[in-house]
C-alpha cells in the first residue's frame, strides 16, 4: 500500500515537467507521460533480413499517432546513435535528441492532431534470436526496443503493419496473416518480399516474427486453418505428433471461447516451433512460439511429457484471452497472466489425465516452494511496485509462479466457480484490446459477491507473507469433541487476515472425515466438528487447500510423528507431510523425530509424488539440521532404508529418486565404498542404468567426501565423458572439488572477475560444493566475499542469477558462526537494495534456524 501511494505522488510530481532526463531503461514516469499524451497508435515496419547470420537487419518504421497538443515524443531505442539514420516527422528531416537509449522528438516539430514519424535504423540482433538458417524476435518484457524504435511499455497498443524481405528459400510468419505480394515496390535481388495484414492493437512485448528455412504442416479443426511451423527433419516423428497438437489447440480454443464467452480475437492461428527455444512456449497474439522438444516428442514419451505438453498447449492458448486480448497495465502485473494462464490449462487438461492425483500434484509443486520464501523475513508481497520494466526480470520467482495459483484458487472457492467466471467475463468484455490491472479485476469481482474481494486482496496480493494457525480442540466427559476452533494469527503483527476455504481432516482408524470450514475471521469454530469421536489427529489443512503455517496440536503432533504412514488417502498423507515439515522449521518437532518418522514411513510410503517429496526432506533435515551425533547414530539406518528402496523400487524413475537420495546423503565407509563401485561399474543395480551426467554426479559426491583415489575418479570421469560441453563443465568445476583448501581457494577466487561467472550453471555448481556441509567449516571464508559481489551479480548476470548464487552459497551452512556474518553484512550495509536484502533473507532462512 505504501509503495503504490508513494509511487502515485512521485508520478503526478515528475509528469509536469517533461525537460528532465529520462535516463536508460522505461521509468514509470516516461510511461504514464507517454500514455497520456499518445492515441491511435499504429506502426508500419520494414524488415530487410539477410540470409547471413552476422549481417545487418537494416529496417524502416512509420509511426502514426494522435496528439491532444503539440508534445515532446520520447522513442524507446536501446541501441548506438549510430544506428539511427534518417528520421523525419510530419515530413520534414529532423535532428532528435539522442540519449539513454531514448530518441527524443522535440514538441516543436509535432502538432495537434495526426502526426507520422519515420526513422530508418539498423536493428540490435539482442533480441532477434539470430541462426544460422532461421532468426525469430522474443520482446517479453521490454526488448523490442533493441530491435526497432518504438514505445516500448504493456499500455500503449498499436496495431502493427509488417513487411518483411527474406532470402527467397525462407518462410516467414508473424502476427498478422500474409497479404499479397503486389505493389510496394520490389525487393532486392534474391530476397523475396512478404507483406502481413494490419493486426489488432498488441502491446510491444507481443509483437512478433520468425523467419527462416521451416517445414509448414497445415490443418482445419472446427472450420478454423491453423499451421504448424517446425525444423524437425524425422518425418516419422512430424507425423506422429502433428495430429495430437492440433487437436489439443483446437480442443483448447473451443474451451476458452465457451468459458469466456468471448471468440478468439486475433483472425489467424499459427504455432511455431523452435529448436532449443528458452521458454516452453510464448504467446504471440495469432502466432505462438514453442520449444521444438517439448512438443515433438519420442515415441517413449512418459504421462508426465505428455501432461506438460497438453498443459503447456493449452497455457499459451488460454493467454489469448488473459493477457493478449487484455494486457496488465505495467508489468507489476505480470502475475495475473501467468496466473490465469495456468488457472485455465489445468481446468482444460486435467480431465483428459484421469490416472494423475492432480491435487496432490497441485500440492506438492506450490506449496513447499511458495513458503520456502513467503515465511522468510526475505517474503515479497505478489505485487511488487516496479520503478523501470528493465527491472521486470526481478519480480519473476517463487511468490509468482508458486504462492499466486493458490491465492486464484483460493478467490475462486470463495465467490463459487460461476461468480468467477462471469466476473471474468465482464473483465474481459470490457477490457477487451485494452489494458486494465489487479485492482480492475478486484472492483468487478467485489460487485458480484457479498465478500470484500479488496479486503481479501490486500493480505493475499499486496502483502507479503502467510498466515499462522493454531488449532484447539475440547474435548467433553464421553470423549466427544465439545469445540474444534482453528485461530489465525499474522506473524508480521500487521493484524491481518487471509480469508480462505479449507477441509479439516479428522483421522479416525482406517478413515479420514473432512469438514469444511470457511476462515474469515481470528477464530473459526469448525462446524460439524462438535458432538464426533474424539480424533486421533486433526490436520486442519486436509485437503492441502489452505495457505499458511498450521501449527499441531499436541496430540496430532505425536500421533502424526508416529503414525502418518497409516494416513489410508495420499493426498491427507502428502499435506501432513508438508505441515510436519513447516513444524519442524518452527522449531516444534526435533529433528531426529522428523527423520525417524521419515525413515519408518518411505517403505510403506505408495504414491510416487510423495516419496520424492520425503526423500527431499530427509536429505535436508539430515545435512541441515541433524548435529554431527545425530548423524553419526542414524547412518546406518538411513543407508539401509535406502538401499532397499533402489531393489524395491518398481520402475527406472522409483529406483533413481531412492539412488539419488542415497548418493546425496551416504557417509559410512561401507556405503560411500558401494557408491564408488558403482561408479566405477564394477557393480551393476538391475532396472537402473545410468547415464554419463549420472556417473559425473557420482564421482562429484565421492570426491567431495575425499575418498582415498579422489583425485584419480575426477581425473578418469574428465576422460569418459563423452559429450564435449559436459566435459568443459567438469572441467570448470573440479578444483572446487579438491581435497587441498588452497585449491578450493582459488576455484572461488576466480569468481572476481566476470569473464569467469559468464556460465551460471557451472558456477553454481562450483559454489554449491565448495560450500558443501562436509566443508563448511573450511567455506565459512567464502560466504563474506560472496555476499560481496552480490550487487555486481545482480548487474551483469541473468535474472535468476543473485538468487541462485545465494542460495548455493548458504545452503550447506548451518553454524551459528556463518549466520553472523550473513548478520552482520547485513547489518553493515543500510543502504542495502531492498529486493537484493529479500534475496539474502529467503536464502539465509534456513540456515537461521539450523544456527539457532
Ligand atoms: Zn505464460
Amino acid at each position: 500500500m505504501f509503495n503504490i501511494l508513494l509511487a502515485g505522488f512521485f508520478l503526478m510530481t515528475l509528469q509536469a515537467s517533461t525537460t528532465s532526463p529520462i535516463g536508460p531503461g522505461v521509468p514509470e514516469a516516461l510511461a504514464a507521460e507517454r500514455r497520456a499524451a499518445i492515441q491511435n497508435l499504429r506502426y508500419d515496419l520494414r524488415f530487410i533480413v539477410p540470409a547471413e547470420r552476422t549481417a545487418p537487419v537494416r529496417g524502416r518504421v512509420r509511426v502514426r499517432f494522435d496528439l491532444k497538443a503539440p508534445h515532446r515524443v520520447v522513442f524507446d531505442f536501446a541501441q548506438p546513435a549510430d544506428r539511427i539514420g534518417h528520421v523525419a516527422v510530419n515530413g520534414r528531416e529532423t535532428k532528435p535528441q539522442i540519449a539513454d537509449g531514448h530518441l527524443i522528438v522535440p514538441s516543436a516539430a509535432t502538432t495537434r492532431g495526426a502526426n507520422e514519424v519515420e526513422i530508418e535504423f539498423v536493428a540490435g540482433d539482442d533480441a532477434l534470436n539470430r541462426n544460422d538458417e532461421f532468426l525469430y524476435t522474443l520482446f517479453v518484457p521490454a526488448r523490442a526496443q533493441f530491435a526497432f524504435p518504438c514505445f516500448d511499455q504493456p499500455d500503449l497498443k498499436a496495431r502493427y503493419t509488417l513487411t518483411l524481405d527474406v532470402p527467397e528459400s525462407w518462410q516467414a510468419v508473424a502476427n498478422g496473416r500474409e497479404l499479397g505480394e503486389a505493389g510496394q515496390g520490389a525487393p532486392p535481388p534474391g530476397f523475396k518480399r512478404v507483406r502481413f495484414a494490419e493486426t489488432e492493437p498488441l502491446p510491444t512485448y507481443l509483437f512478433a516474427f520468425v523467419a527462416g528455412k521451416f517445414s509448414v504442416e497445415t490443418a482445419t479443426r472446427g472450420g478454423r486453418v491453423m499451421r504448424m511451423f517446425h525444423r524437425e527433419t524425422d518425418a516419422a516423428k512430424v507425423a506422429r505428433n502433428r495430429d495430437a497438437i492440433f487437436d489439443l489447440h483446437a480442443r483448447a480454443l473451443s474451451w476458452l471461447e465457451d468459458y469466456t464467452a468471448i471468440p478468439y480475437a486475433f483472425g489467424k492461428f499459427d504455432i511455431v516451433m523452435i529448436p532449443s527455444f528458452q521458454f516452453s512456449g510464448m504467446e504471440h497474439a495469432g502466432a505462438i512460439l514453442y520449444n521444438q522438444s517439448s512438443q515433438l516428442l519420442d515415441e517413449s514419451a512418459t504421462q508426465n511429457q505428455l501432461l506438460d505438453r497438453a498443459s503447456t498447449i493449452a497455457h499459451e492458448t488460454a493467454h489469448m484471452w488473459f493477457g493478449d486480448l487484455v494486457t496488465m497495465q505495467w508489468f507489476n502485473d505480470v502475475w495475473m497472466k501467468e496466473v490465469f494462464a495456468n488457472f485455465m490449462a489445468a481446468k482444460i487438461v486435467n480431465p483428459s489425465f484421469p490416472e494423475v492425483n492432480h491435487e496432490l500434484r497441485f500440492l506438492l509443486a506450490h506449496y513447499p516452494t511458495a513458503s520456502q520464501v513467503d515465511r522468510t523475513a526475505g517474503a515479497n508481497p505478489i505485487r511488487q511496485h516496479l520503478a523501470n520494466l528493465s527491472e521486470a526480470g526481478q519480480l519473476y520467482g517463487p511468490i509468482i509462479y508458486q504462492k499466486a495459483p493458490i491465492v486464484m484458487r483460493q478467490l475462486e472457492a470463495m465467490l463459487g466457480e460461476q461468480a468467477f467466471r462471469d466476473g471474468l467475463r465482464e473483465y474481459l468484455k470490457r477490457y477487451a484490446f485494452g489494458n486494465a490491472t489487479w485492482l480492475d479485476l478486484v472492483r468487478i469481482l467485489d460487485s458480484r459477491t457479498p465478500q470484500n474481494v479488496a479486503a481479501w486482496s490486500r493480505a493475499w496480493v499486496e502483502e507479503r507473507g502467510r498466515p499462522e494457525f493454531e488449532t484447539t480442540i475440547d474435548v467433553d466427559s464421553r470423549g466427544r469433541i465439545a469445540s474444534l476452533n482453528l485461530t489465525m494469527a499474522d506473524p508480521l503483527k500487521r493484524g491481518l487476515i487471509w480469508p480462505q476455504r479449507i477441509q479439516v481432516a479428522l483421522g479416525y482408524p482406517g478413515a479420514v472425515r473432512l469438514l469444511p470450514a470457511a476462515l474469515d475471521g481470528r477464530v473459526t469454530a469448525v462446524a460439524g466438528a462438535a458432538g464426533l469421536e474424539r480424533p486421533l489427529y486433526v490436520l486442519p489443512n486436509g485437503a492441502g487447500v489452505g495457505y499458511g503455517l498450521f501449527v499441531l496440536d499436541d496430540a496430532s503432533r505425536i500421533y502424526l510423528l508416529e503414525h502418518v504412514e497409516d494416513i489410508p488417502d495420499a493426498l491427507t498423507r502428502g499435506s501432513a507431510w508438508v505441515t510436519l515439515w513447516d513444524n519442524l522449521l518452527a522449531a516444534r518437532i526435533r529433528p531426529g523425530a522428523f527423520v525417524d518418522a521419515a525413515l519408518r514411513a518411505l517403505p510403506r510410503e505408495t504414491d510416487e509424488q510423495n516419496t520424492q517429496r520425503i526423500l527431499s526432506y530427509l536429505t535436508r533435515t539430515f545435512w541441515k539440521y541433524l548435529s554431527e551425533a545425530e548423524r553419526q547414530s542414524r547412518t546406518v539406518i538411513v543407508e539401509r532404508t535406502l538401499r532397499q528402496g533402489i531393489d524395491r523400487g518398481a520402475t527406472q524413475s522409483q529406483k533413481a529418486s531412492w539412488f539419488n537420495a542415497y548418493r546425496d546423503t551416504v557417509v559410512s565407509k561401507d556405503g560411500v565404498a558401494w557408491l564408488e563401485r558403482v561408479w566405477r561399474r564394477d557393480e551393476r543395480i538391475p532396472g537402473l542404468t545410468f547415464a554419463e551426467p549420472d556417473e559425473i554426479t557420482m564421482a562429484m559426491e565421492l570426491a567431495v567426501r575425499e575418498v582415498p583415489s579422489w583425485q584419480g575418479i575426477l581425473q578418469a570421469q574428465l576422460e569418459r565423458t563423452q559429450n564435449p560441453d559436459r566435459k568443459a563443465r567438469f572441467a570448470f568445476v573440479m578444483p572446487a572439488l579438491s581435497a587441498d583448501p588452497a585449491v578450493r581457494e582459488q576455484a572461488f577466487a576466480r569468481f572476481q572477475n566476470v569473464e569467469n561467472r559468464r556460465r551460471e550453471p557451472w558456477v553454481l555448481e562450483s559454489v554449491a560444493y565448495l560450500n558443501h556441509p562436509l566443508r563448511q567449516t573450511h567455506a565459512q571464508r567464502f560466504v563474506r566475499p560472496a555476499l560481496d559481489l552480490l550487487r555486481e551479480i545482480r548487474a551483469t548476470g541473468d535474472i535468476f542469477f543473485p538468487q541462485r548464487w545465494s542460495d548455493a552459497t548458504l545452503s550447506g551452512h548451518a553454524s551459528p558462526e556463518v549466520a553472523d556474518i550473513v548478520r552482520d553484512f547485513l547489518a553493515r550495509n543500510p543502504q542495502y537494495p531492498e529486493r537484493l536484502r529479500w534475496t539474502i533473507l529467503s536464502a539465509a532462512d534456513e540456515l537461521f534456524r539450523a544456527a539457532r
